[in-house]
């Protein structure tokens, strides 16, 4: 699967996907209300399964029927993502997870940029951005492991979709960063490791802060607190 859309199923699943409800319950000053909808409470049930909006969407798409069955035995949509991974095929799951993320991407749209998208667009572009990403890594899979080496790229994603950490280029460090939140303390956790070009550890770093911001925000702050760590660790 795309990286993005991983990324985000594996937000809802970890409970930590930021819909209003949720930005609210850590302090945020937000209206509580669906964005597309207007419904008072937009969590993430509502919006990837029960709002009209989405509703609209599946059913565009010819797959609530697939999804349906399992709303009469879960109201979250934590378990209703693993009741569809244990019901269906992996051809459907990719479809679902990819439109869930496009669902998203039209609510940030609205919201952001005042912008509304047809069921159409929606569904275009869950298409476009996974065969978008299935020629990309079948294209990668075409490369030679030779002239791979020789790509100072981050990372490189194999035939199953899993990153694999690479070396940087020779005389060069490589330095990964990662956050992490915590519903039950309202912590928010930072890791950085630095390597060089054998592969070996240079320098790592943990750190936490107790603040309020969503998820981005999180992803973003220890960013920069690296790049000052980092040039600390120069001069
Ligand atoms: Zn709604």
């Amino acid at each position: 699967m795309p990286p993005k859309v991983k990324n985000l199923v594996w937000r809802i699943c970890r409970d930590c996907f930021p819909t209003r409800v949720k930005l609210r319950s850590r302090g945020v000053n937000c209206p509580s209300a669906c964005v597309m909808c207007e419904d008072p409470h937009e969590d993430s049930y509502h919006i990837l399964f029960h709002c009209q909006a989405a509703i609209d969407v599946w059913n565009a798409a010819k797959i609530w029927h697939l999804i349906s069955p399992s709303l009469n035995q879960f109201d979250n949509a934590p378990d209703i993502i693993f009741n569809l991974l244990q019901r269906l095929s992996t051809a459907q799951l990719e479809l679902i997870v990819t439109i869930i993320w496009s669902i998203w991407k039209a609510r940030n749209l609205k919201l952001w940029q005042q912008v509304s998208h047809s069921n159409n667009t929606i569904l275009a572009r869950a298409k476009h951005l996974f065969e978008g990403w299935r020629a990309d890594n079948h294209r990668q899979n075409l490369v030679s492991p030779d002239i791979i080496s020789d790509n100072p790229s981050t990372s490189h994603q194999n035939g199953d979709g899993n990153i694999r950490w690479r070396k940087p280029r020779r005389g060069r460090l490589k330095c990964n960063v990662d956050a992490s939140f915590s519903n039950i303390s309202n912590k928010v956790g930072f890791g950085m490791c630095i390597r060089d070009s054998d592969g070996n550890h240079v320098r790592s770093k943990m750190l936490w802060f107790t603040l309020v911001c969503s998820v981005d925000v999180g992803d973003v702050t220890p960013t920069l607190d690296y790049f000052n760590y980092l040039i600390i660790l120069i001069i």
